[in-house]
């Protein structure tokens, strides 16, 4: 056998690699620093640069990079999401990503019941195409909105209801993969096999006959047991058999091989009918350890998943606006005690009533267990999804924790028999308190895996911890007749514990199949063979030389500066983590790289992915991208440099990573952070200023006759515009808001100040630049909608201006203009937050802007006060109506609505008033447009580099969805938002004051 190459070891001209595969593929080509370090982590701890990117557009171009780097000995790397948690994608090598193009459906047979699809498609895509059928991969991973084919089975990835499906290993029916040498070869049933796959098939069947005792001897009689290669597909050591009727599939070898045998071309997926029916039944529990008992005997009942989430869990959901009722709905409280752990307990199939029989039969187990009236029975799907959700909400809950200090995955699967959980998670938490740490636990109480990270501080010490640790629990999972790797792969945490799980024959074994496959060992060196030590430091991301770059930040970041406490979770005061930059890197590093950014579900979050596909368009690539160059990996100033620059150029700062992202990323606030850097070195363009100084001089331009009507021939003559976009880079291509003089504040709205404090009914409605100066109609609605309710309303302005959020001012990265701006409306607006008069506003971005970056601009106490007085128009209304102070007489709606949510709207949850509000119309429909960001996005859709991209954002859902639909109301509350509508589809959209103004009797 070849020795294989060193895992660090790895001399590459990366110049003539490039050059080649430029030359003989149509594939994507990345060699620059900031490219690969966005490829050089996974949701692993760990950190390794690749030689290069590639991103294949074809079949051939794959192969042509195969053959290529097998030219130049050059390591290759195959990588789907990058969602891996033991740095499985992470390696000195060429990384071949194939989630861009490599993704399609390449053939449904329903008849013989599998799909073909190509390995970069992602699990929830290939589901939402099967639903149609009835059927569906049922390999349920947390991460199906963003892992793929290819990956899940690399890893041999396992989901929640792996008890009733098994693992991917259980699901794959052939795999056509290239070889080494780019050979391409078929692996599928051994009766079938021919040519290479016959070869190789006999060769490691020769190992398995050789080795039938040790394997025997060795091997975890468990499902869950993912480690090494599967030697055990010619005699059967699993719980649960790899086919149905004991044939040899060759595919079940490169299932978990983890890109180190074969590089997947096209997957064949075995289909399961989608069950008609679920019921669930939630168990609580008074002790952890009998929840734990009791896995081995639930699933006597034949469940489809057995779930568990502990009193830590519990108690995190609890805590959380977004996920307390939905956990409340499945505990039940004996006088008030919260259960120290529950079982979710699914039943699936086709008719309903034996499953609701199967829910009673829970709980009558759990009586004859002695814990009677313990069950919460579950039959409604609603119910069983939104418990689901927070279900799998557990591990990003948990890793939202600020400080160096985090959850990390190195144990988080063992698998032991269902007989010893209660013992070994006894056990495990008992080593935890050894070292000082705690464990959470969660996940799959039916096949004995259960999540439990404990909390380690990677620069300070954690890597002997993890070891300790590590060693200790693999003395457990022995002692208890487990599998060290129970579900996410060897990768590196993991890979030296393969000989600790197999012995030295059958890891010798092991190597001779690498060298079989890959006698040269170019794919993914380093992984399951000959692997480095998991507490290798130069492969960590954060090792102890570790260091970020001095930063005076313009916004207070202090929250995020802290460190924590490994046992109680508790946090130390703002500002006193010690980094540099003040809380900026550290809230930077919160991305631990799990690749939810990359979901295209109905969230917000990622717009600018989302068209592209490309990683550096994504959350992740900009968090990675800015890590990397607040630690001085980019090279000298990296952070104002080009690498960045580019990073940030499509974020919409739409803000739907600050909500959606688990561990709450918020890249529009770091963007704000970077051009106030960026821009202060490398200057404002005319532009930036034009855009920036709007709020001001709009007032001049009203107030001077003549000058609107000259500046609104603009939009009428091409010419002009053209001319525009050569001096300003506004895009001719785009209308601009039609200048005017009667103006909210000239229009004289509303009532006085001193009719304002006098009223029984008070509100302040804050007119912004955009309805103040362009859409007056919108201000005149609102007034007309509250007055018709006895409210009295006072638009604040001041001499020849109004007071604003200064947003204008951060887009453009002027702070201190914007501070200066927001600190004048908090003067003014706090005379009536002091006397609890509401503040409302009708656009999204600017009045949820006194809720967020308000609170980071260093105004203290006050801001929060504003931030709690401050509401949109339809908040308002809604909390009104609650109160039975707000009841409109309306007339019916005949006509359908259709509701684009502006993306900060969505981001503060401030989305559900409207529907609410518009239901209080008789009659009338309105029905939600799942949309990301209109692409409009402030002025990024004016910018002439952006045009494009702006539309193709539209295009998404937003603008389709609009002309399916002719004859309905638009409502958009986003000035941007109806602007990007009337481009796009030529409809004009509402704000919802117009829409309730319609509709006052
Ligand atoms: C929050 C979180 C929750 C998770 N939950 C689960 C869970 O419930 N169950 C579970 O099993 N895992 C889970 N994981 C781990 C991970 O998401 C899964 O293993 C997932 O299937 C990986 O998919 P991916 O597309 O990201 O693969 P990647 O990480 O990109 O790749 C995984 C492996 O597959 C190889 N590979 C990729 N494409 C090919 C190809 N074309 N040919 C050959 N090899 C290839 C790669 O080289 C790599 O070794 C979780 C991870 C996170 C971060
Ligand atoms: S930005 Fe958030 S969602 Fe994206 S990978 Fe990082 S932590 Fe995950
Ligand atoms: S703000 Fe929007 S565009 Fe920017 S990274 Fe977050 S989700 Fe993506």
């Amino acid at each position: 056998m070849n020795k294989p190459l060193a895992y660090k070891e790895v001399m590459i001209d990366t110049k003539f690699l490039a050059k080649r595969l430029e030359s003989e593929t149509s594939g994507e080509v990345m060699t620059d620093v900031a490219s690969r370090g966005r490829y050089a982590t996974d949701a692993s701890i760990y950190q390794t640069m690749p030689v290069a990117v590639f991103v294949p557009k074809t079949a051939e171009d794959i192969v042509a990079a195969i053959q290529i780097a097998a030219d130049l000995g050059v390591p290759v790397l195959p990588r789907g999401g990058g969602t891996s948690q033991c740095g499985q994608t992470t390696g000195p090598a060429l990384v071949i990503d194939n989630t861009k193009y490599f993704r399609n459906i390449l053939d449904i047979n329903l008849e013989q019941g599998y799909v073909d699809v190509q390995p970069g498609i992602v699990l929830d895509h290939l589901n939402a195409a099967l639903k149609k059928h009835q059927v569906w991969y049922p390999v349920d991973v947390s991460t199906a909105a963003q892992a793929t084919i290819g990956g899940m089975a690399g890893n041999n990835s396992c989901g929640s209801r792996s008890i009733a499906y098994g693992n991917m290993v259980h699901n794959v029916l052939g795999v056509d993969a290239w070889l080494a040498d780019g050979q391409a070869t078929s692996f599928g049933l051994m009766k079938n096999a021919a040519g290479k796959a016959l070869e190789l098939g006999q060769f490691v069947q020769s190992l398995a006959h050789q080795h039938q005792a040790e394997i025997e001897a060795k091997w975890p009689k468990v499902m869950r047991r993912v480690a090494g290669y599967n030697l055990d597909i010619f005699n059967n050591q699993s719980e649960r058999p790899y086919t149905q009727d004991g044939q040899v599939n060759l595919a079940h070898l490169l299932i978990g091989s983890e890109g180190s045998l074969a590089y997947y071309k096209q997957l064949r997926l075995a289909l399961s009918p989608l069950p008609k029916h679920k019921t669930l039944g939630v168990v609580n529990f008074t002790s952890f350890y009998e929840a734990m008992d009791s896995a081995q005997h639930i699933v006597k009942l034949m469940p489809s998943a057995v779930e568990l989430v502990d009193r830590t869990m519990i108690d995190l959901s609890r805590s959380n606006p977004a996920f307390k009722s939905v956990i409340e709905t499945a505990l039940i409280d004996v006088a008030g005690k919260t259960p120290e752990a529950i079982l979710l307990v699914e039943f699936s199939g086709e008719e309903l009533a034996p499953l609701e029989k199967k829910v009673k039969d829970l709980d009558s187990l759990m009586a004859d267990l002695g814990h009677p009236g313990c069950v919460v029975e579950m039959i409604n799907a609603e119910s069983q999804k939104n418990l689901w959700e927070v279900r799998k909400a557990g591990l990003n809950i948990m890793m939202s924790l600020k400080g160096d200090g985090k959850p990390v995955s190195f144990i988080e699967d063992c698998a032991v028999p269902l007989e010893s959980l209660a013992e070994y998670t006894q056990d495990l938490t008992e080593v935890f308190s050894k070292y000082g740490s705690r464990g959470t636990w969660y996940a799959h109480a039916s096949v004995g895996t259960l999540h439990v990270r404990p909390i380690l501080d990677m620069r300070r010490g954690g890597a002997q911890k993890m070891r300790a640790i590590a060693e200790e629990a693999a003395a457990l999972v022995k002692r208890y007749k487990g599998a060290f790797s129970g579900e996410h792969g060897d990768g590196i945490c993991r890979g030296e514990w393969i000989q600790w799980q197999f012995g030295p024959k059958l890891t010798e074994a092991l190597g001779e199949i690498k060298h079989a496959f890959d006698p040269n060992n170019l794919f993914n060196p380093g992984k399951i063979i000959n692997p480095p030590k998991m507490d290798d430091e130069s492969l960590f991301r954060f090792p102890q030389t570790y260091r970020v770059i001095p930063l005076k930040t313009s916004l207070d970041w202090s929250s995020w500066d802290v460190q924590n406490d490994p046992v109680t979770e508790k946090t130390t005061a703002p500002g006193t983590g010690g980094d540099p930059s003040g809380g900026f890197a550290k809230a930077v590093e919160m991305c631990n790289n799990n690749g939810h950014c990359r979901k295209f579900d109905a969230g917000t979050m990622c717009p600018s992915y989302r068209v592209t596909r490309d990683e550096k368009h994504l959350t992740r690539g900009r968090a990675n991208t800015l890590r990397l160059a607040l630690s001085n990996q980019l090279g000298k100033d990296a952070f104002l440099s080009e690498d960045v620059k580019e990073a940030f150029d499509l974020c919409v700062s739409c803000k739907g990573c600050k909500r959606e992202c688990p561990t709450g990323v918020d890249m529009a606030k770091m963007k704000i952070e970077y051009l106030s850097h960026f821009k202060k070195s490398h200057g404002w363009t005319l532009r930036d200023r034009l855009i920036a100084h709007l709020p001001r001089y709009s007032h001049h331009i009203a107030a001077i006759p003549g000058l609107a009507f000259m500046l609104n021939l603009r939009n009428k003559i091409p010419g002009l515009a053209f001319l525009g976009e050569k001096l300003t880079q506004i895009s001719a291509k785009r209308s601009l808001p039609t200048w005017r003089r009667d103006t909210a504040w000239r229009s004289m709205i509303g009532s006085t100040e001193e009719a304002l404090f006098a009223s029984a009914k008070p509100v302040v409605l804050w007119a912004d630049t955009f309805n103040g100066c362009f859409e007056t109609e919108n201000i005149k609605a609102a007034v007309n909608v509250l007055e018709a309710s006895g409210y009295t309303v006072h638009i604040p302005q001041k001499k020849q201006g109004h007071y604003c959020c200064g947003r204008t001012y951060l887009a453009s990265g002027m702070v201190d203009e914007a501070r200066a701006s927001a600190q004048e409306l908090l003067n003014t607006f706090s005379r009536y937050t002091d006397k609890n008069i509401p503040i409302i506003g009708l656009e999204p971005s600017c009045i949820l802007t006194l809720r967020d970056e308000f609170l980071v601009m260093g105004f203290g106490d006050s801001a929060k006060t504003l931030a709690k007085g401050s509401q949109t128009f339809e908040e308002f209304l809604v909390s009104e109506a609650n109160a039975g102070r707000f009841a409109p007489e309306l007339k019916a709606c005949e006509q359908q609505i259709l509701l684009h949510g502006h993306c900060h709207q969505k981001s503060f949850d401030a989305v559900k008033p409207i529907i609410t509000l518009l239901k209080m119309i008789p009659q009338a429909q309105p029905q939600l447009i799942e949309s990301s960001c209109c692409g409009m996005a402030g002025s990024f859709g004016y910018e002439s580099e952006h045009h494009q991209v702006s539309l193709q954002m539209a295009e998404l859902q937003l603008l389709p969805a609009i002309r399916q639909a002719p004859d309905a109301i638009v409502l958009a509350d986003g000035s941007s938002c109806r602007h990007q509508i009337k481009d796009g589809a030529d409809r004009e959209a509402l704000h919802v004051a117009r829409i309730l103004e319609m509709h006052l009797k």
